[in-house]
């Protein structure tokens, strides 16, 4: 996988894809296997803003049963046996623990309904799986069970507790990134830091998109029949006229925001009733379940939302990681948190349903946007999407390939993307740490320090790495790519950071 902007701008392309996020990433990939000639242009690092800041559910869409939601339900297990089956090593299973009460809508015998029906909708989950990443069917535990596997666990009011299972991906970003290189493994041409200013266009029609090379500054056309935008929050702003690439605020977003606290608390992930009503939690809705997740060797809470104002999100950050912490110290005395333990905030942009979809126009979007700008009054051969979950962006990007395929007037060909497995690098877990720098700097396109430590390795992870490691890793890298002394310092500063607890952020654009 190398960063050749050259072979970017030298052929016409099929379609050129703005933005490496999941979904932008699993629309390469899906178009590349069909054998289309693909570009992809990511203005920072791949799989670096929305999509590393996910809470790592992959959800089976029980919550959509108690909406009614089937289609949503059947297509939330069908994508997350398809990460499954093709990123065994990046997804695994998740037990999910909650509380059951002794009455009403969550009592045992309600849950028990719940989960049989569960396991009856997703009956074919575990299709084409190796045993160890099978889903068991659901069940009720005892309250002691529930102590035992949580020992922080509610008791007040709870009756006992049901457990499903999901999955959780391990490492978000590297997801991303195997999609990527399986894009261009399959021919695509691909590169990161290259930010895409909006589409050419010539007799109403797409050629391609302008891009600068965000390292040398240069600019450079990409030429292309098709132009697909799936920039996360950026997508509405791009595809305005003129687009307003640096813009997330074209359209109202939802600001959402999840703390990282050192230890794995727990082994199962566990959902609690939030306290706050609707008038703390306007996005939510009040009184929703908030979620306690293991990590790696760290423990995610969320999740905190809130209306986008636009602008510097550090007044947010801190409201919200402070309002977060106060959720579950009041809904679960017995984490015993505070915000001094906070190491790290994951926080990125949703869409919000803004009268594009029925309900409250302040609640999150539950459904995806493909548009053929074409269609309406934009150029031929446009394209954008947005999706809402990590977990559905190979679907969606499925249905984005279709509609590409079609509009080229080329036969439709199966999509292989739910059979085809994309993480199969081999065991790297011994590969000296020196080995796996060299294969990220050389082969995986890592330009960037925090490229190194957060993304190809998790050498950054769990937060805690000394300056000295981050030096050294450093130092590799300014010797690999010949960094001047003072860009190796900037690099270091800039992973420092992020590193740099309590208010460090990772999210769009960090
Ligand atoms: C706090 C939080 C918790 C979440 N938890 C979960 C969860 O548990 N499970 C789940 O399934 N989903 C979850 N989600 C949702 C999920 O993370 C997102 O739906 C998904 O990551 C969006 O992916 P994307 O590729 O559309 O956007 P992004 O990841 O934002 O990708 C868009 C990319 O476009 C690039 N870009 C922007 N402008 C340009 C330009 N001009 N040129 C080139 N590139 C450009 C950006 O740099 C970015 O990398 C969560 C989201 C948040 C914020």
């Amino acid at each position: 996988m190398e960063r050749d902007i050259a072979r970017l701008a030298a052929p016409v392309y099929d379609v050129v894809v703005v933005g490496g996020g999941i979904l932008g990433a699993c629309i390469a990939w899906d178009a590349a296997l069909r054998g289309l000639q693909v570009a992809l242009l990511e203005r920072g690092d791949f799989g670096a803003a929305t999509s590393a800041n996910s809470l790592r559910i992959v959800h089976g869409g029980l919550r959509y049963l108690a909406r009614g939601d089937f289609r949503r339900m059947r297509e939330s297990i069908r994508e997350r046996s398809a990460l499954l089956r093709i990123a065994p090593t990046l997804v695994e299973p998740l037990p999910v623990l909650v509380p059951t009460e002794e009455l009403g809508t969550r009592s045992r015998a309600a849950f028990r309904a719940v989960l049989g029906l569960n396991d009856l909708l997703s009956l074919d989950r575990n299709r084409g799986l190796t045993p160890e990443r099978r889903l068991p069917a659901g069940h009720l535990i005892s309250l002691e069970e529930c102590r035992r596997r949580f020992p922080a666990f509610p008791s007040e009011g709870a009756s006992g507790g049901a457990v499903w299972y999901d999955a959780r991906l391990r490492h978000p970003e590297g997801l991303a990134l195997a999609f990527v290189r399986a894009a261009v493994e399959q021919g695509a041409a691909a590169a990161n830091y290259c930010r895409a200013h909006g589409p050419s266009i010539s007799d109403g029609a797409v050629t391609g998109v302008t891009a600068t090379d965000v390292l040398s500054g240069e600019e450079f056309s990409v030429r292309a029949r098709r132009v697909v935008v799936a920039a996360g929050p950026w997508t509405p702003g791009l595809t305005r006229n003129p687009p307003a690439a640096d813009d997330p605020s074209a359209l109202p977003q939802a600001f959402a925001l999840n703390v990282e606290i050192p230890g794995q608390r727990t082994d199962v992930a566990v959902g609690i009733r939030s306290r706050s009503g609707r008038r703390d939690d306007p996005i939510g809705g009040g009184n929703r379940y908030i979620f306690i997740v293991p990590g790696e060797s760290t423990t995610l809470l969320g999740t905190w939302y809130a209306p986008w104002p636009g602008g510097d999100p550090e007044p947010l950050i801190g409201r919200g990681a402070a309002a977060l912490v106060e959720e579950f110290r009041a809904a679960c005395p017995g984490l015993v948190i505070s915000s001094g333990d906070i190491l790290r905030c994951h926080w990125g942009l949703l869409p919000l349903k803004a009268g594009r979809e029925s309900g409250r126009p302040d609640a999150l979007a539950a459904q995806e946007r493909v548009i053929d700008h074409g269609a309406g009054v934009g150029p031929a051969g446009m394209f954008s999407a947005e999706g809402v979950k990590f977990t559905t962006a190979r679907g969606v990007a499925q249905r984005v390939v279709d509609r590409v395929v079609t509009s080229l007037g080329l036969p439709r060909t199966r999509c292989r993307t739910v059979e085809v497995r994309i993480d199969d690098l081999g065991d790297t877990s011994k590969a000296p740490p020196e080995a796996l720098l060299r294969r990220a700097l050389r082969e995986e396109m890592a330009v960037r320090l925090s490229d190194l430590m957060f993304r190809r390795t998790t050498f950054g992870l769990p937060f805690a790495a000394a300056p000295l490691t981050v030096a050294a890793v450093a130092r590799i890298a300014a010797a690999d790519l010949g960094w001047s002394p003072a860009r190796e310092a900037a690099e270091i500063d800039d992973v420092m950071r992020q590193l740099r607890p309590p208010g460090p952020t990772v999210g769009p654009g960090g």
